[in-house]
């Protein structure tokens, strides 16, 4: 049988949008070290928009826009939405693209008018072994220390252009790092953006430990790497990217809309979509299980 004290805590938690899959984890929530979110779409909005891009001599603007829209055209990335969005403003029609390839937290590929095109992050020019060329660098560097997103477009071998889109930090962020510093925890954030967007964004919050360009395979390598220091680890997220590091946490939480996949694995799954319902859960459980002893 439940006993009682737990039964009643996890009606309490589901009246508070909380859904408990595990009831061992609401019982260690109480006792997390530190707990580390998912930048994109958790921390922030999540709702990216092109702000500015440049490209290398004898590449016009809209050209290279009209390409990238054309490579993202498969793409539910929030990113490709926002590069399909700017093209979309300015009038220009993407061409057609063919074997689309979607590179996990690093970009995407496809054919384009017998040209093979990428678009994508800093995880992308490492695979590819591409240059950056110096005014885009310094165009990328301006735009990460804006917290900007920075993505490029490679041309058969050649980088030729680079997008800066911003995104806004959740006004709820703020008070959650707050309070889970009041509450004796570490907030560390994880992302596959680039270091210099993280930085920026784990500076305006007050975050304590960043984890950036790690690529999905890795995450629940960076939940470990905290468990190894002797913490006990929570993870906040959203996306099928987080999914093993969420089933690796000592504590795993869902939030939002969630994927599927996220959802089953964790162990607490936060329906309202609001990371202030992080630490209302650090203090249910510590309301309940006071009790219990
Ligand atoms: P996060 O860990 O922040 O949720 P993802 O793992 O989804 O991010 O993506 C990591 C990085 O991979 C992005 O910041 C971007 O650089 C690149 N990326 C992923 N998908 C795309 C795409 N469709 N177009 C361009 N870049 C992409
Ligand atoms: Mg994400």
């Amino acid at each position: 049988a439940i006993p009682l004290v737990v039964a009643i805590n996890t009606s309490l938690a589901a009246r508070n949008g909380m859904l408990v899959r595990d009831r061992i984890a609401m019982e260690e929530a109480r006792n997390l070290d530190a707990i580390i979110f998912d930048k994109t779409g958790t921390l922030t909005e999540g709702e990216h928009g092109v702000v500015d891009m440049a490209t290398v001599d004898g590449v016009d603007e809209d050209d290279a826009l009209t390409l990238a829209a054309g490579v993202e055209s498969d793409s539910e990335h929030m990113i490709a939405r926002a590069i399909r969005e700017a093209a979309n403003d300015q009038d220009l029609t993407a061409p057609d693209a063919t074997d689309f390839e979607a590179i996990k937290g690093r970009g995407v590929r496809a054919n384009v008018d017998g040209n093979e095109v990428y678009v994508g992050g800093p995880n992308l020019l490492t695979q590819l072994d591409s240059e950056i060329p110096d005014h885009l660098q310094r165009f990328a560097d301006e735009a990460g220390q804006n917290a900007q997103t920075v993505v490029y477009l490679v041309r058969d071998g050649e980088l030729i252009a680079a997008f800066a889109m911003a995104d806004v930090i959740r006004e709820e962020s703020f008070r959650v790092v707050d309070a889970l510093h009041d509450l004796g925890i570490e907030v560390a954030m994880l992302t596959g953006d680039s270091q210099d967007v993280a930085n920026a964004v784990a500076d305006e919050l007050g975050i304590d430990t960043v984890f950036a360009e790690v690529l999905p395979e890795d995450k629940d390598e960076k939940v470990q790497e905290l468990q190894d220091q002797g913490k006990l680890v929570g993870m906040v997220g959203d996306g099928v990217n987080d999914a093993p590091a969420l089933t690796r946490a000592d504590v795993g939480i869902a939030i939002g809309s969630g994927t599927d996949v996220a959802v089953q694995s964790a162990d607490v799954i936060l329906v309202q979509n609001n990371p202030m319902d992080v630490v209302r859960l650090v203090k249910l459980s510590k309301a309940s299980y006071r009790k219990m002893q």
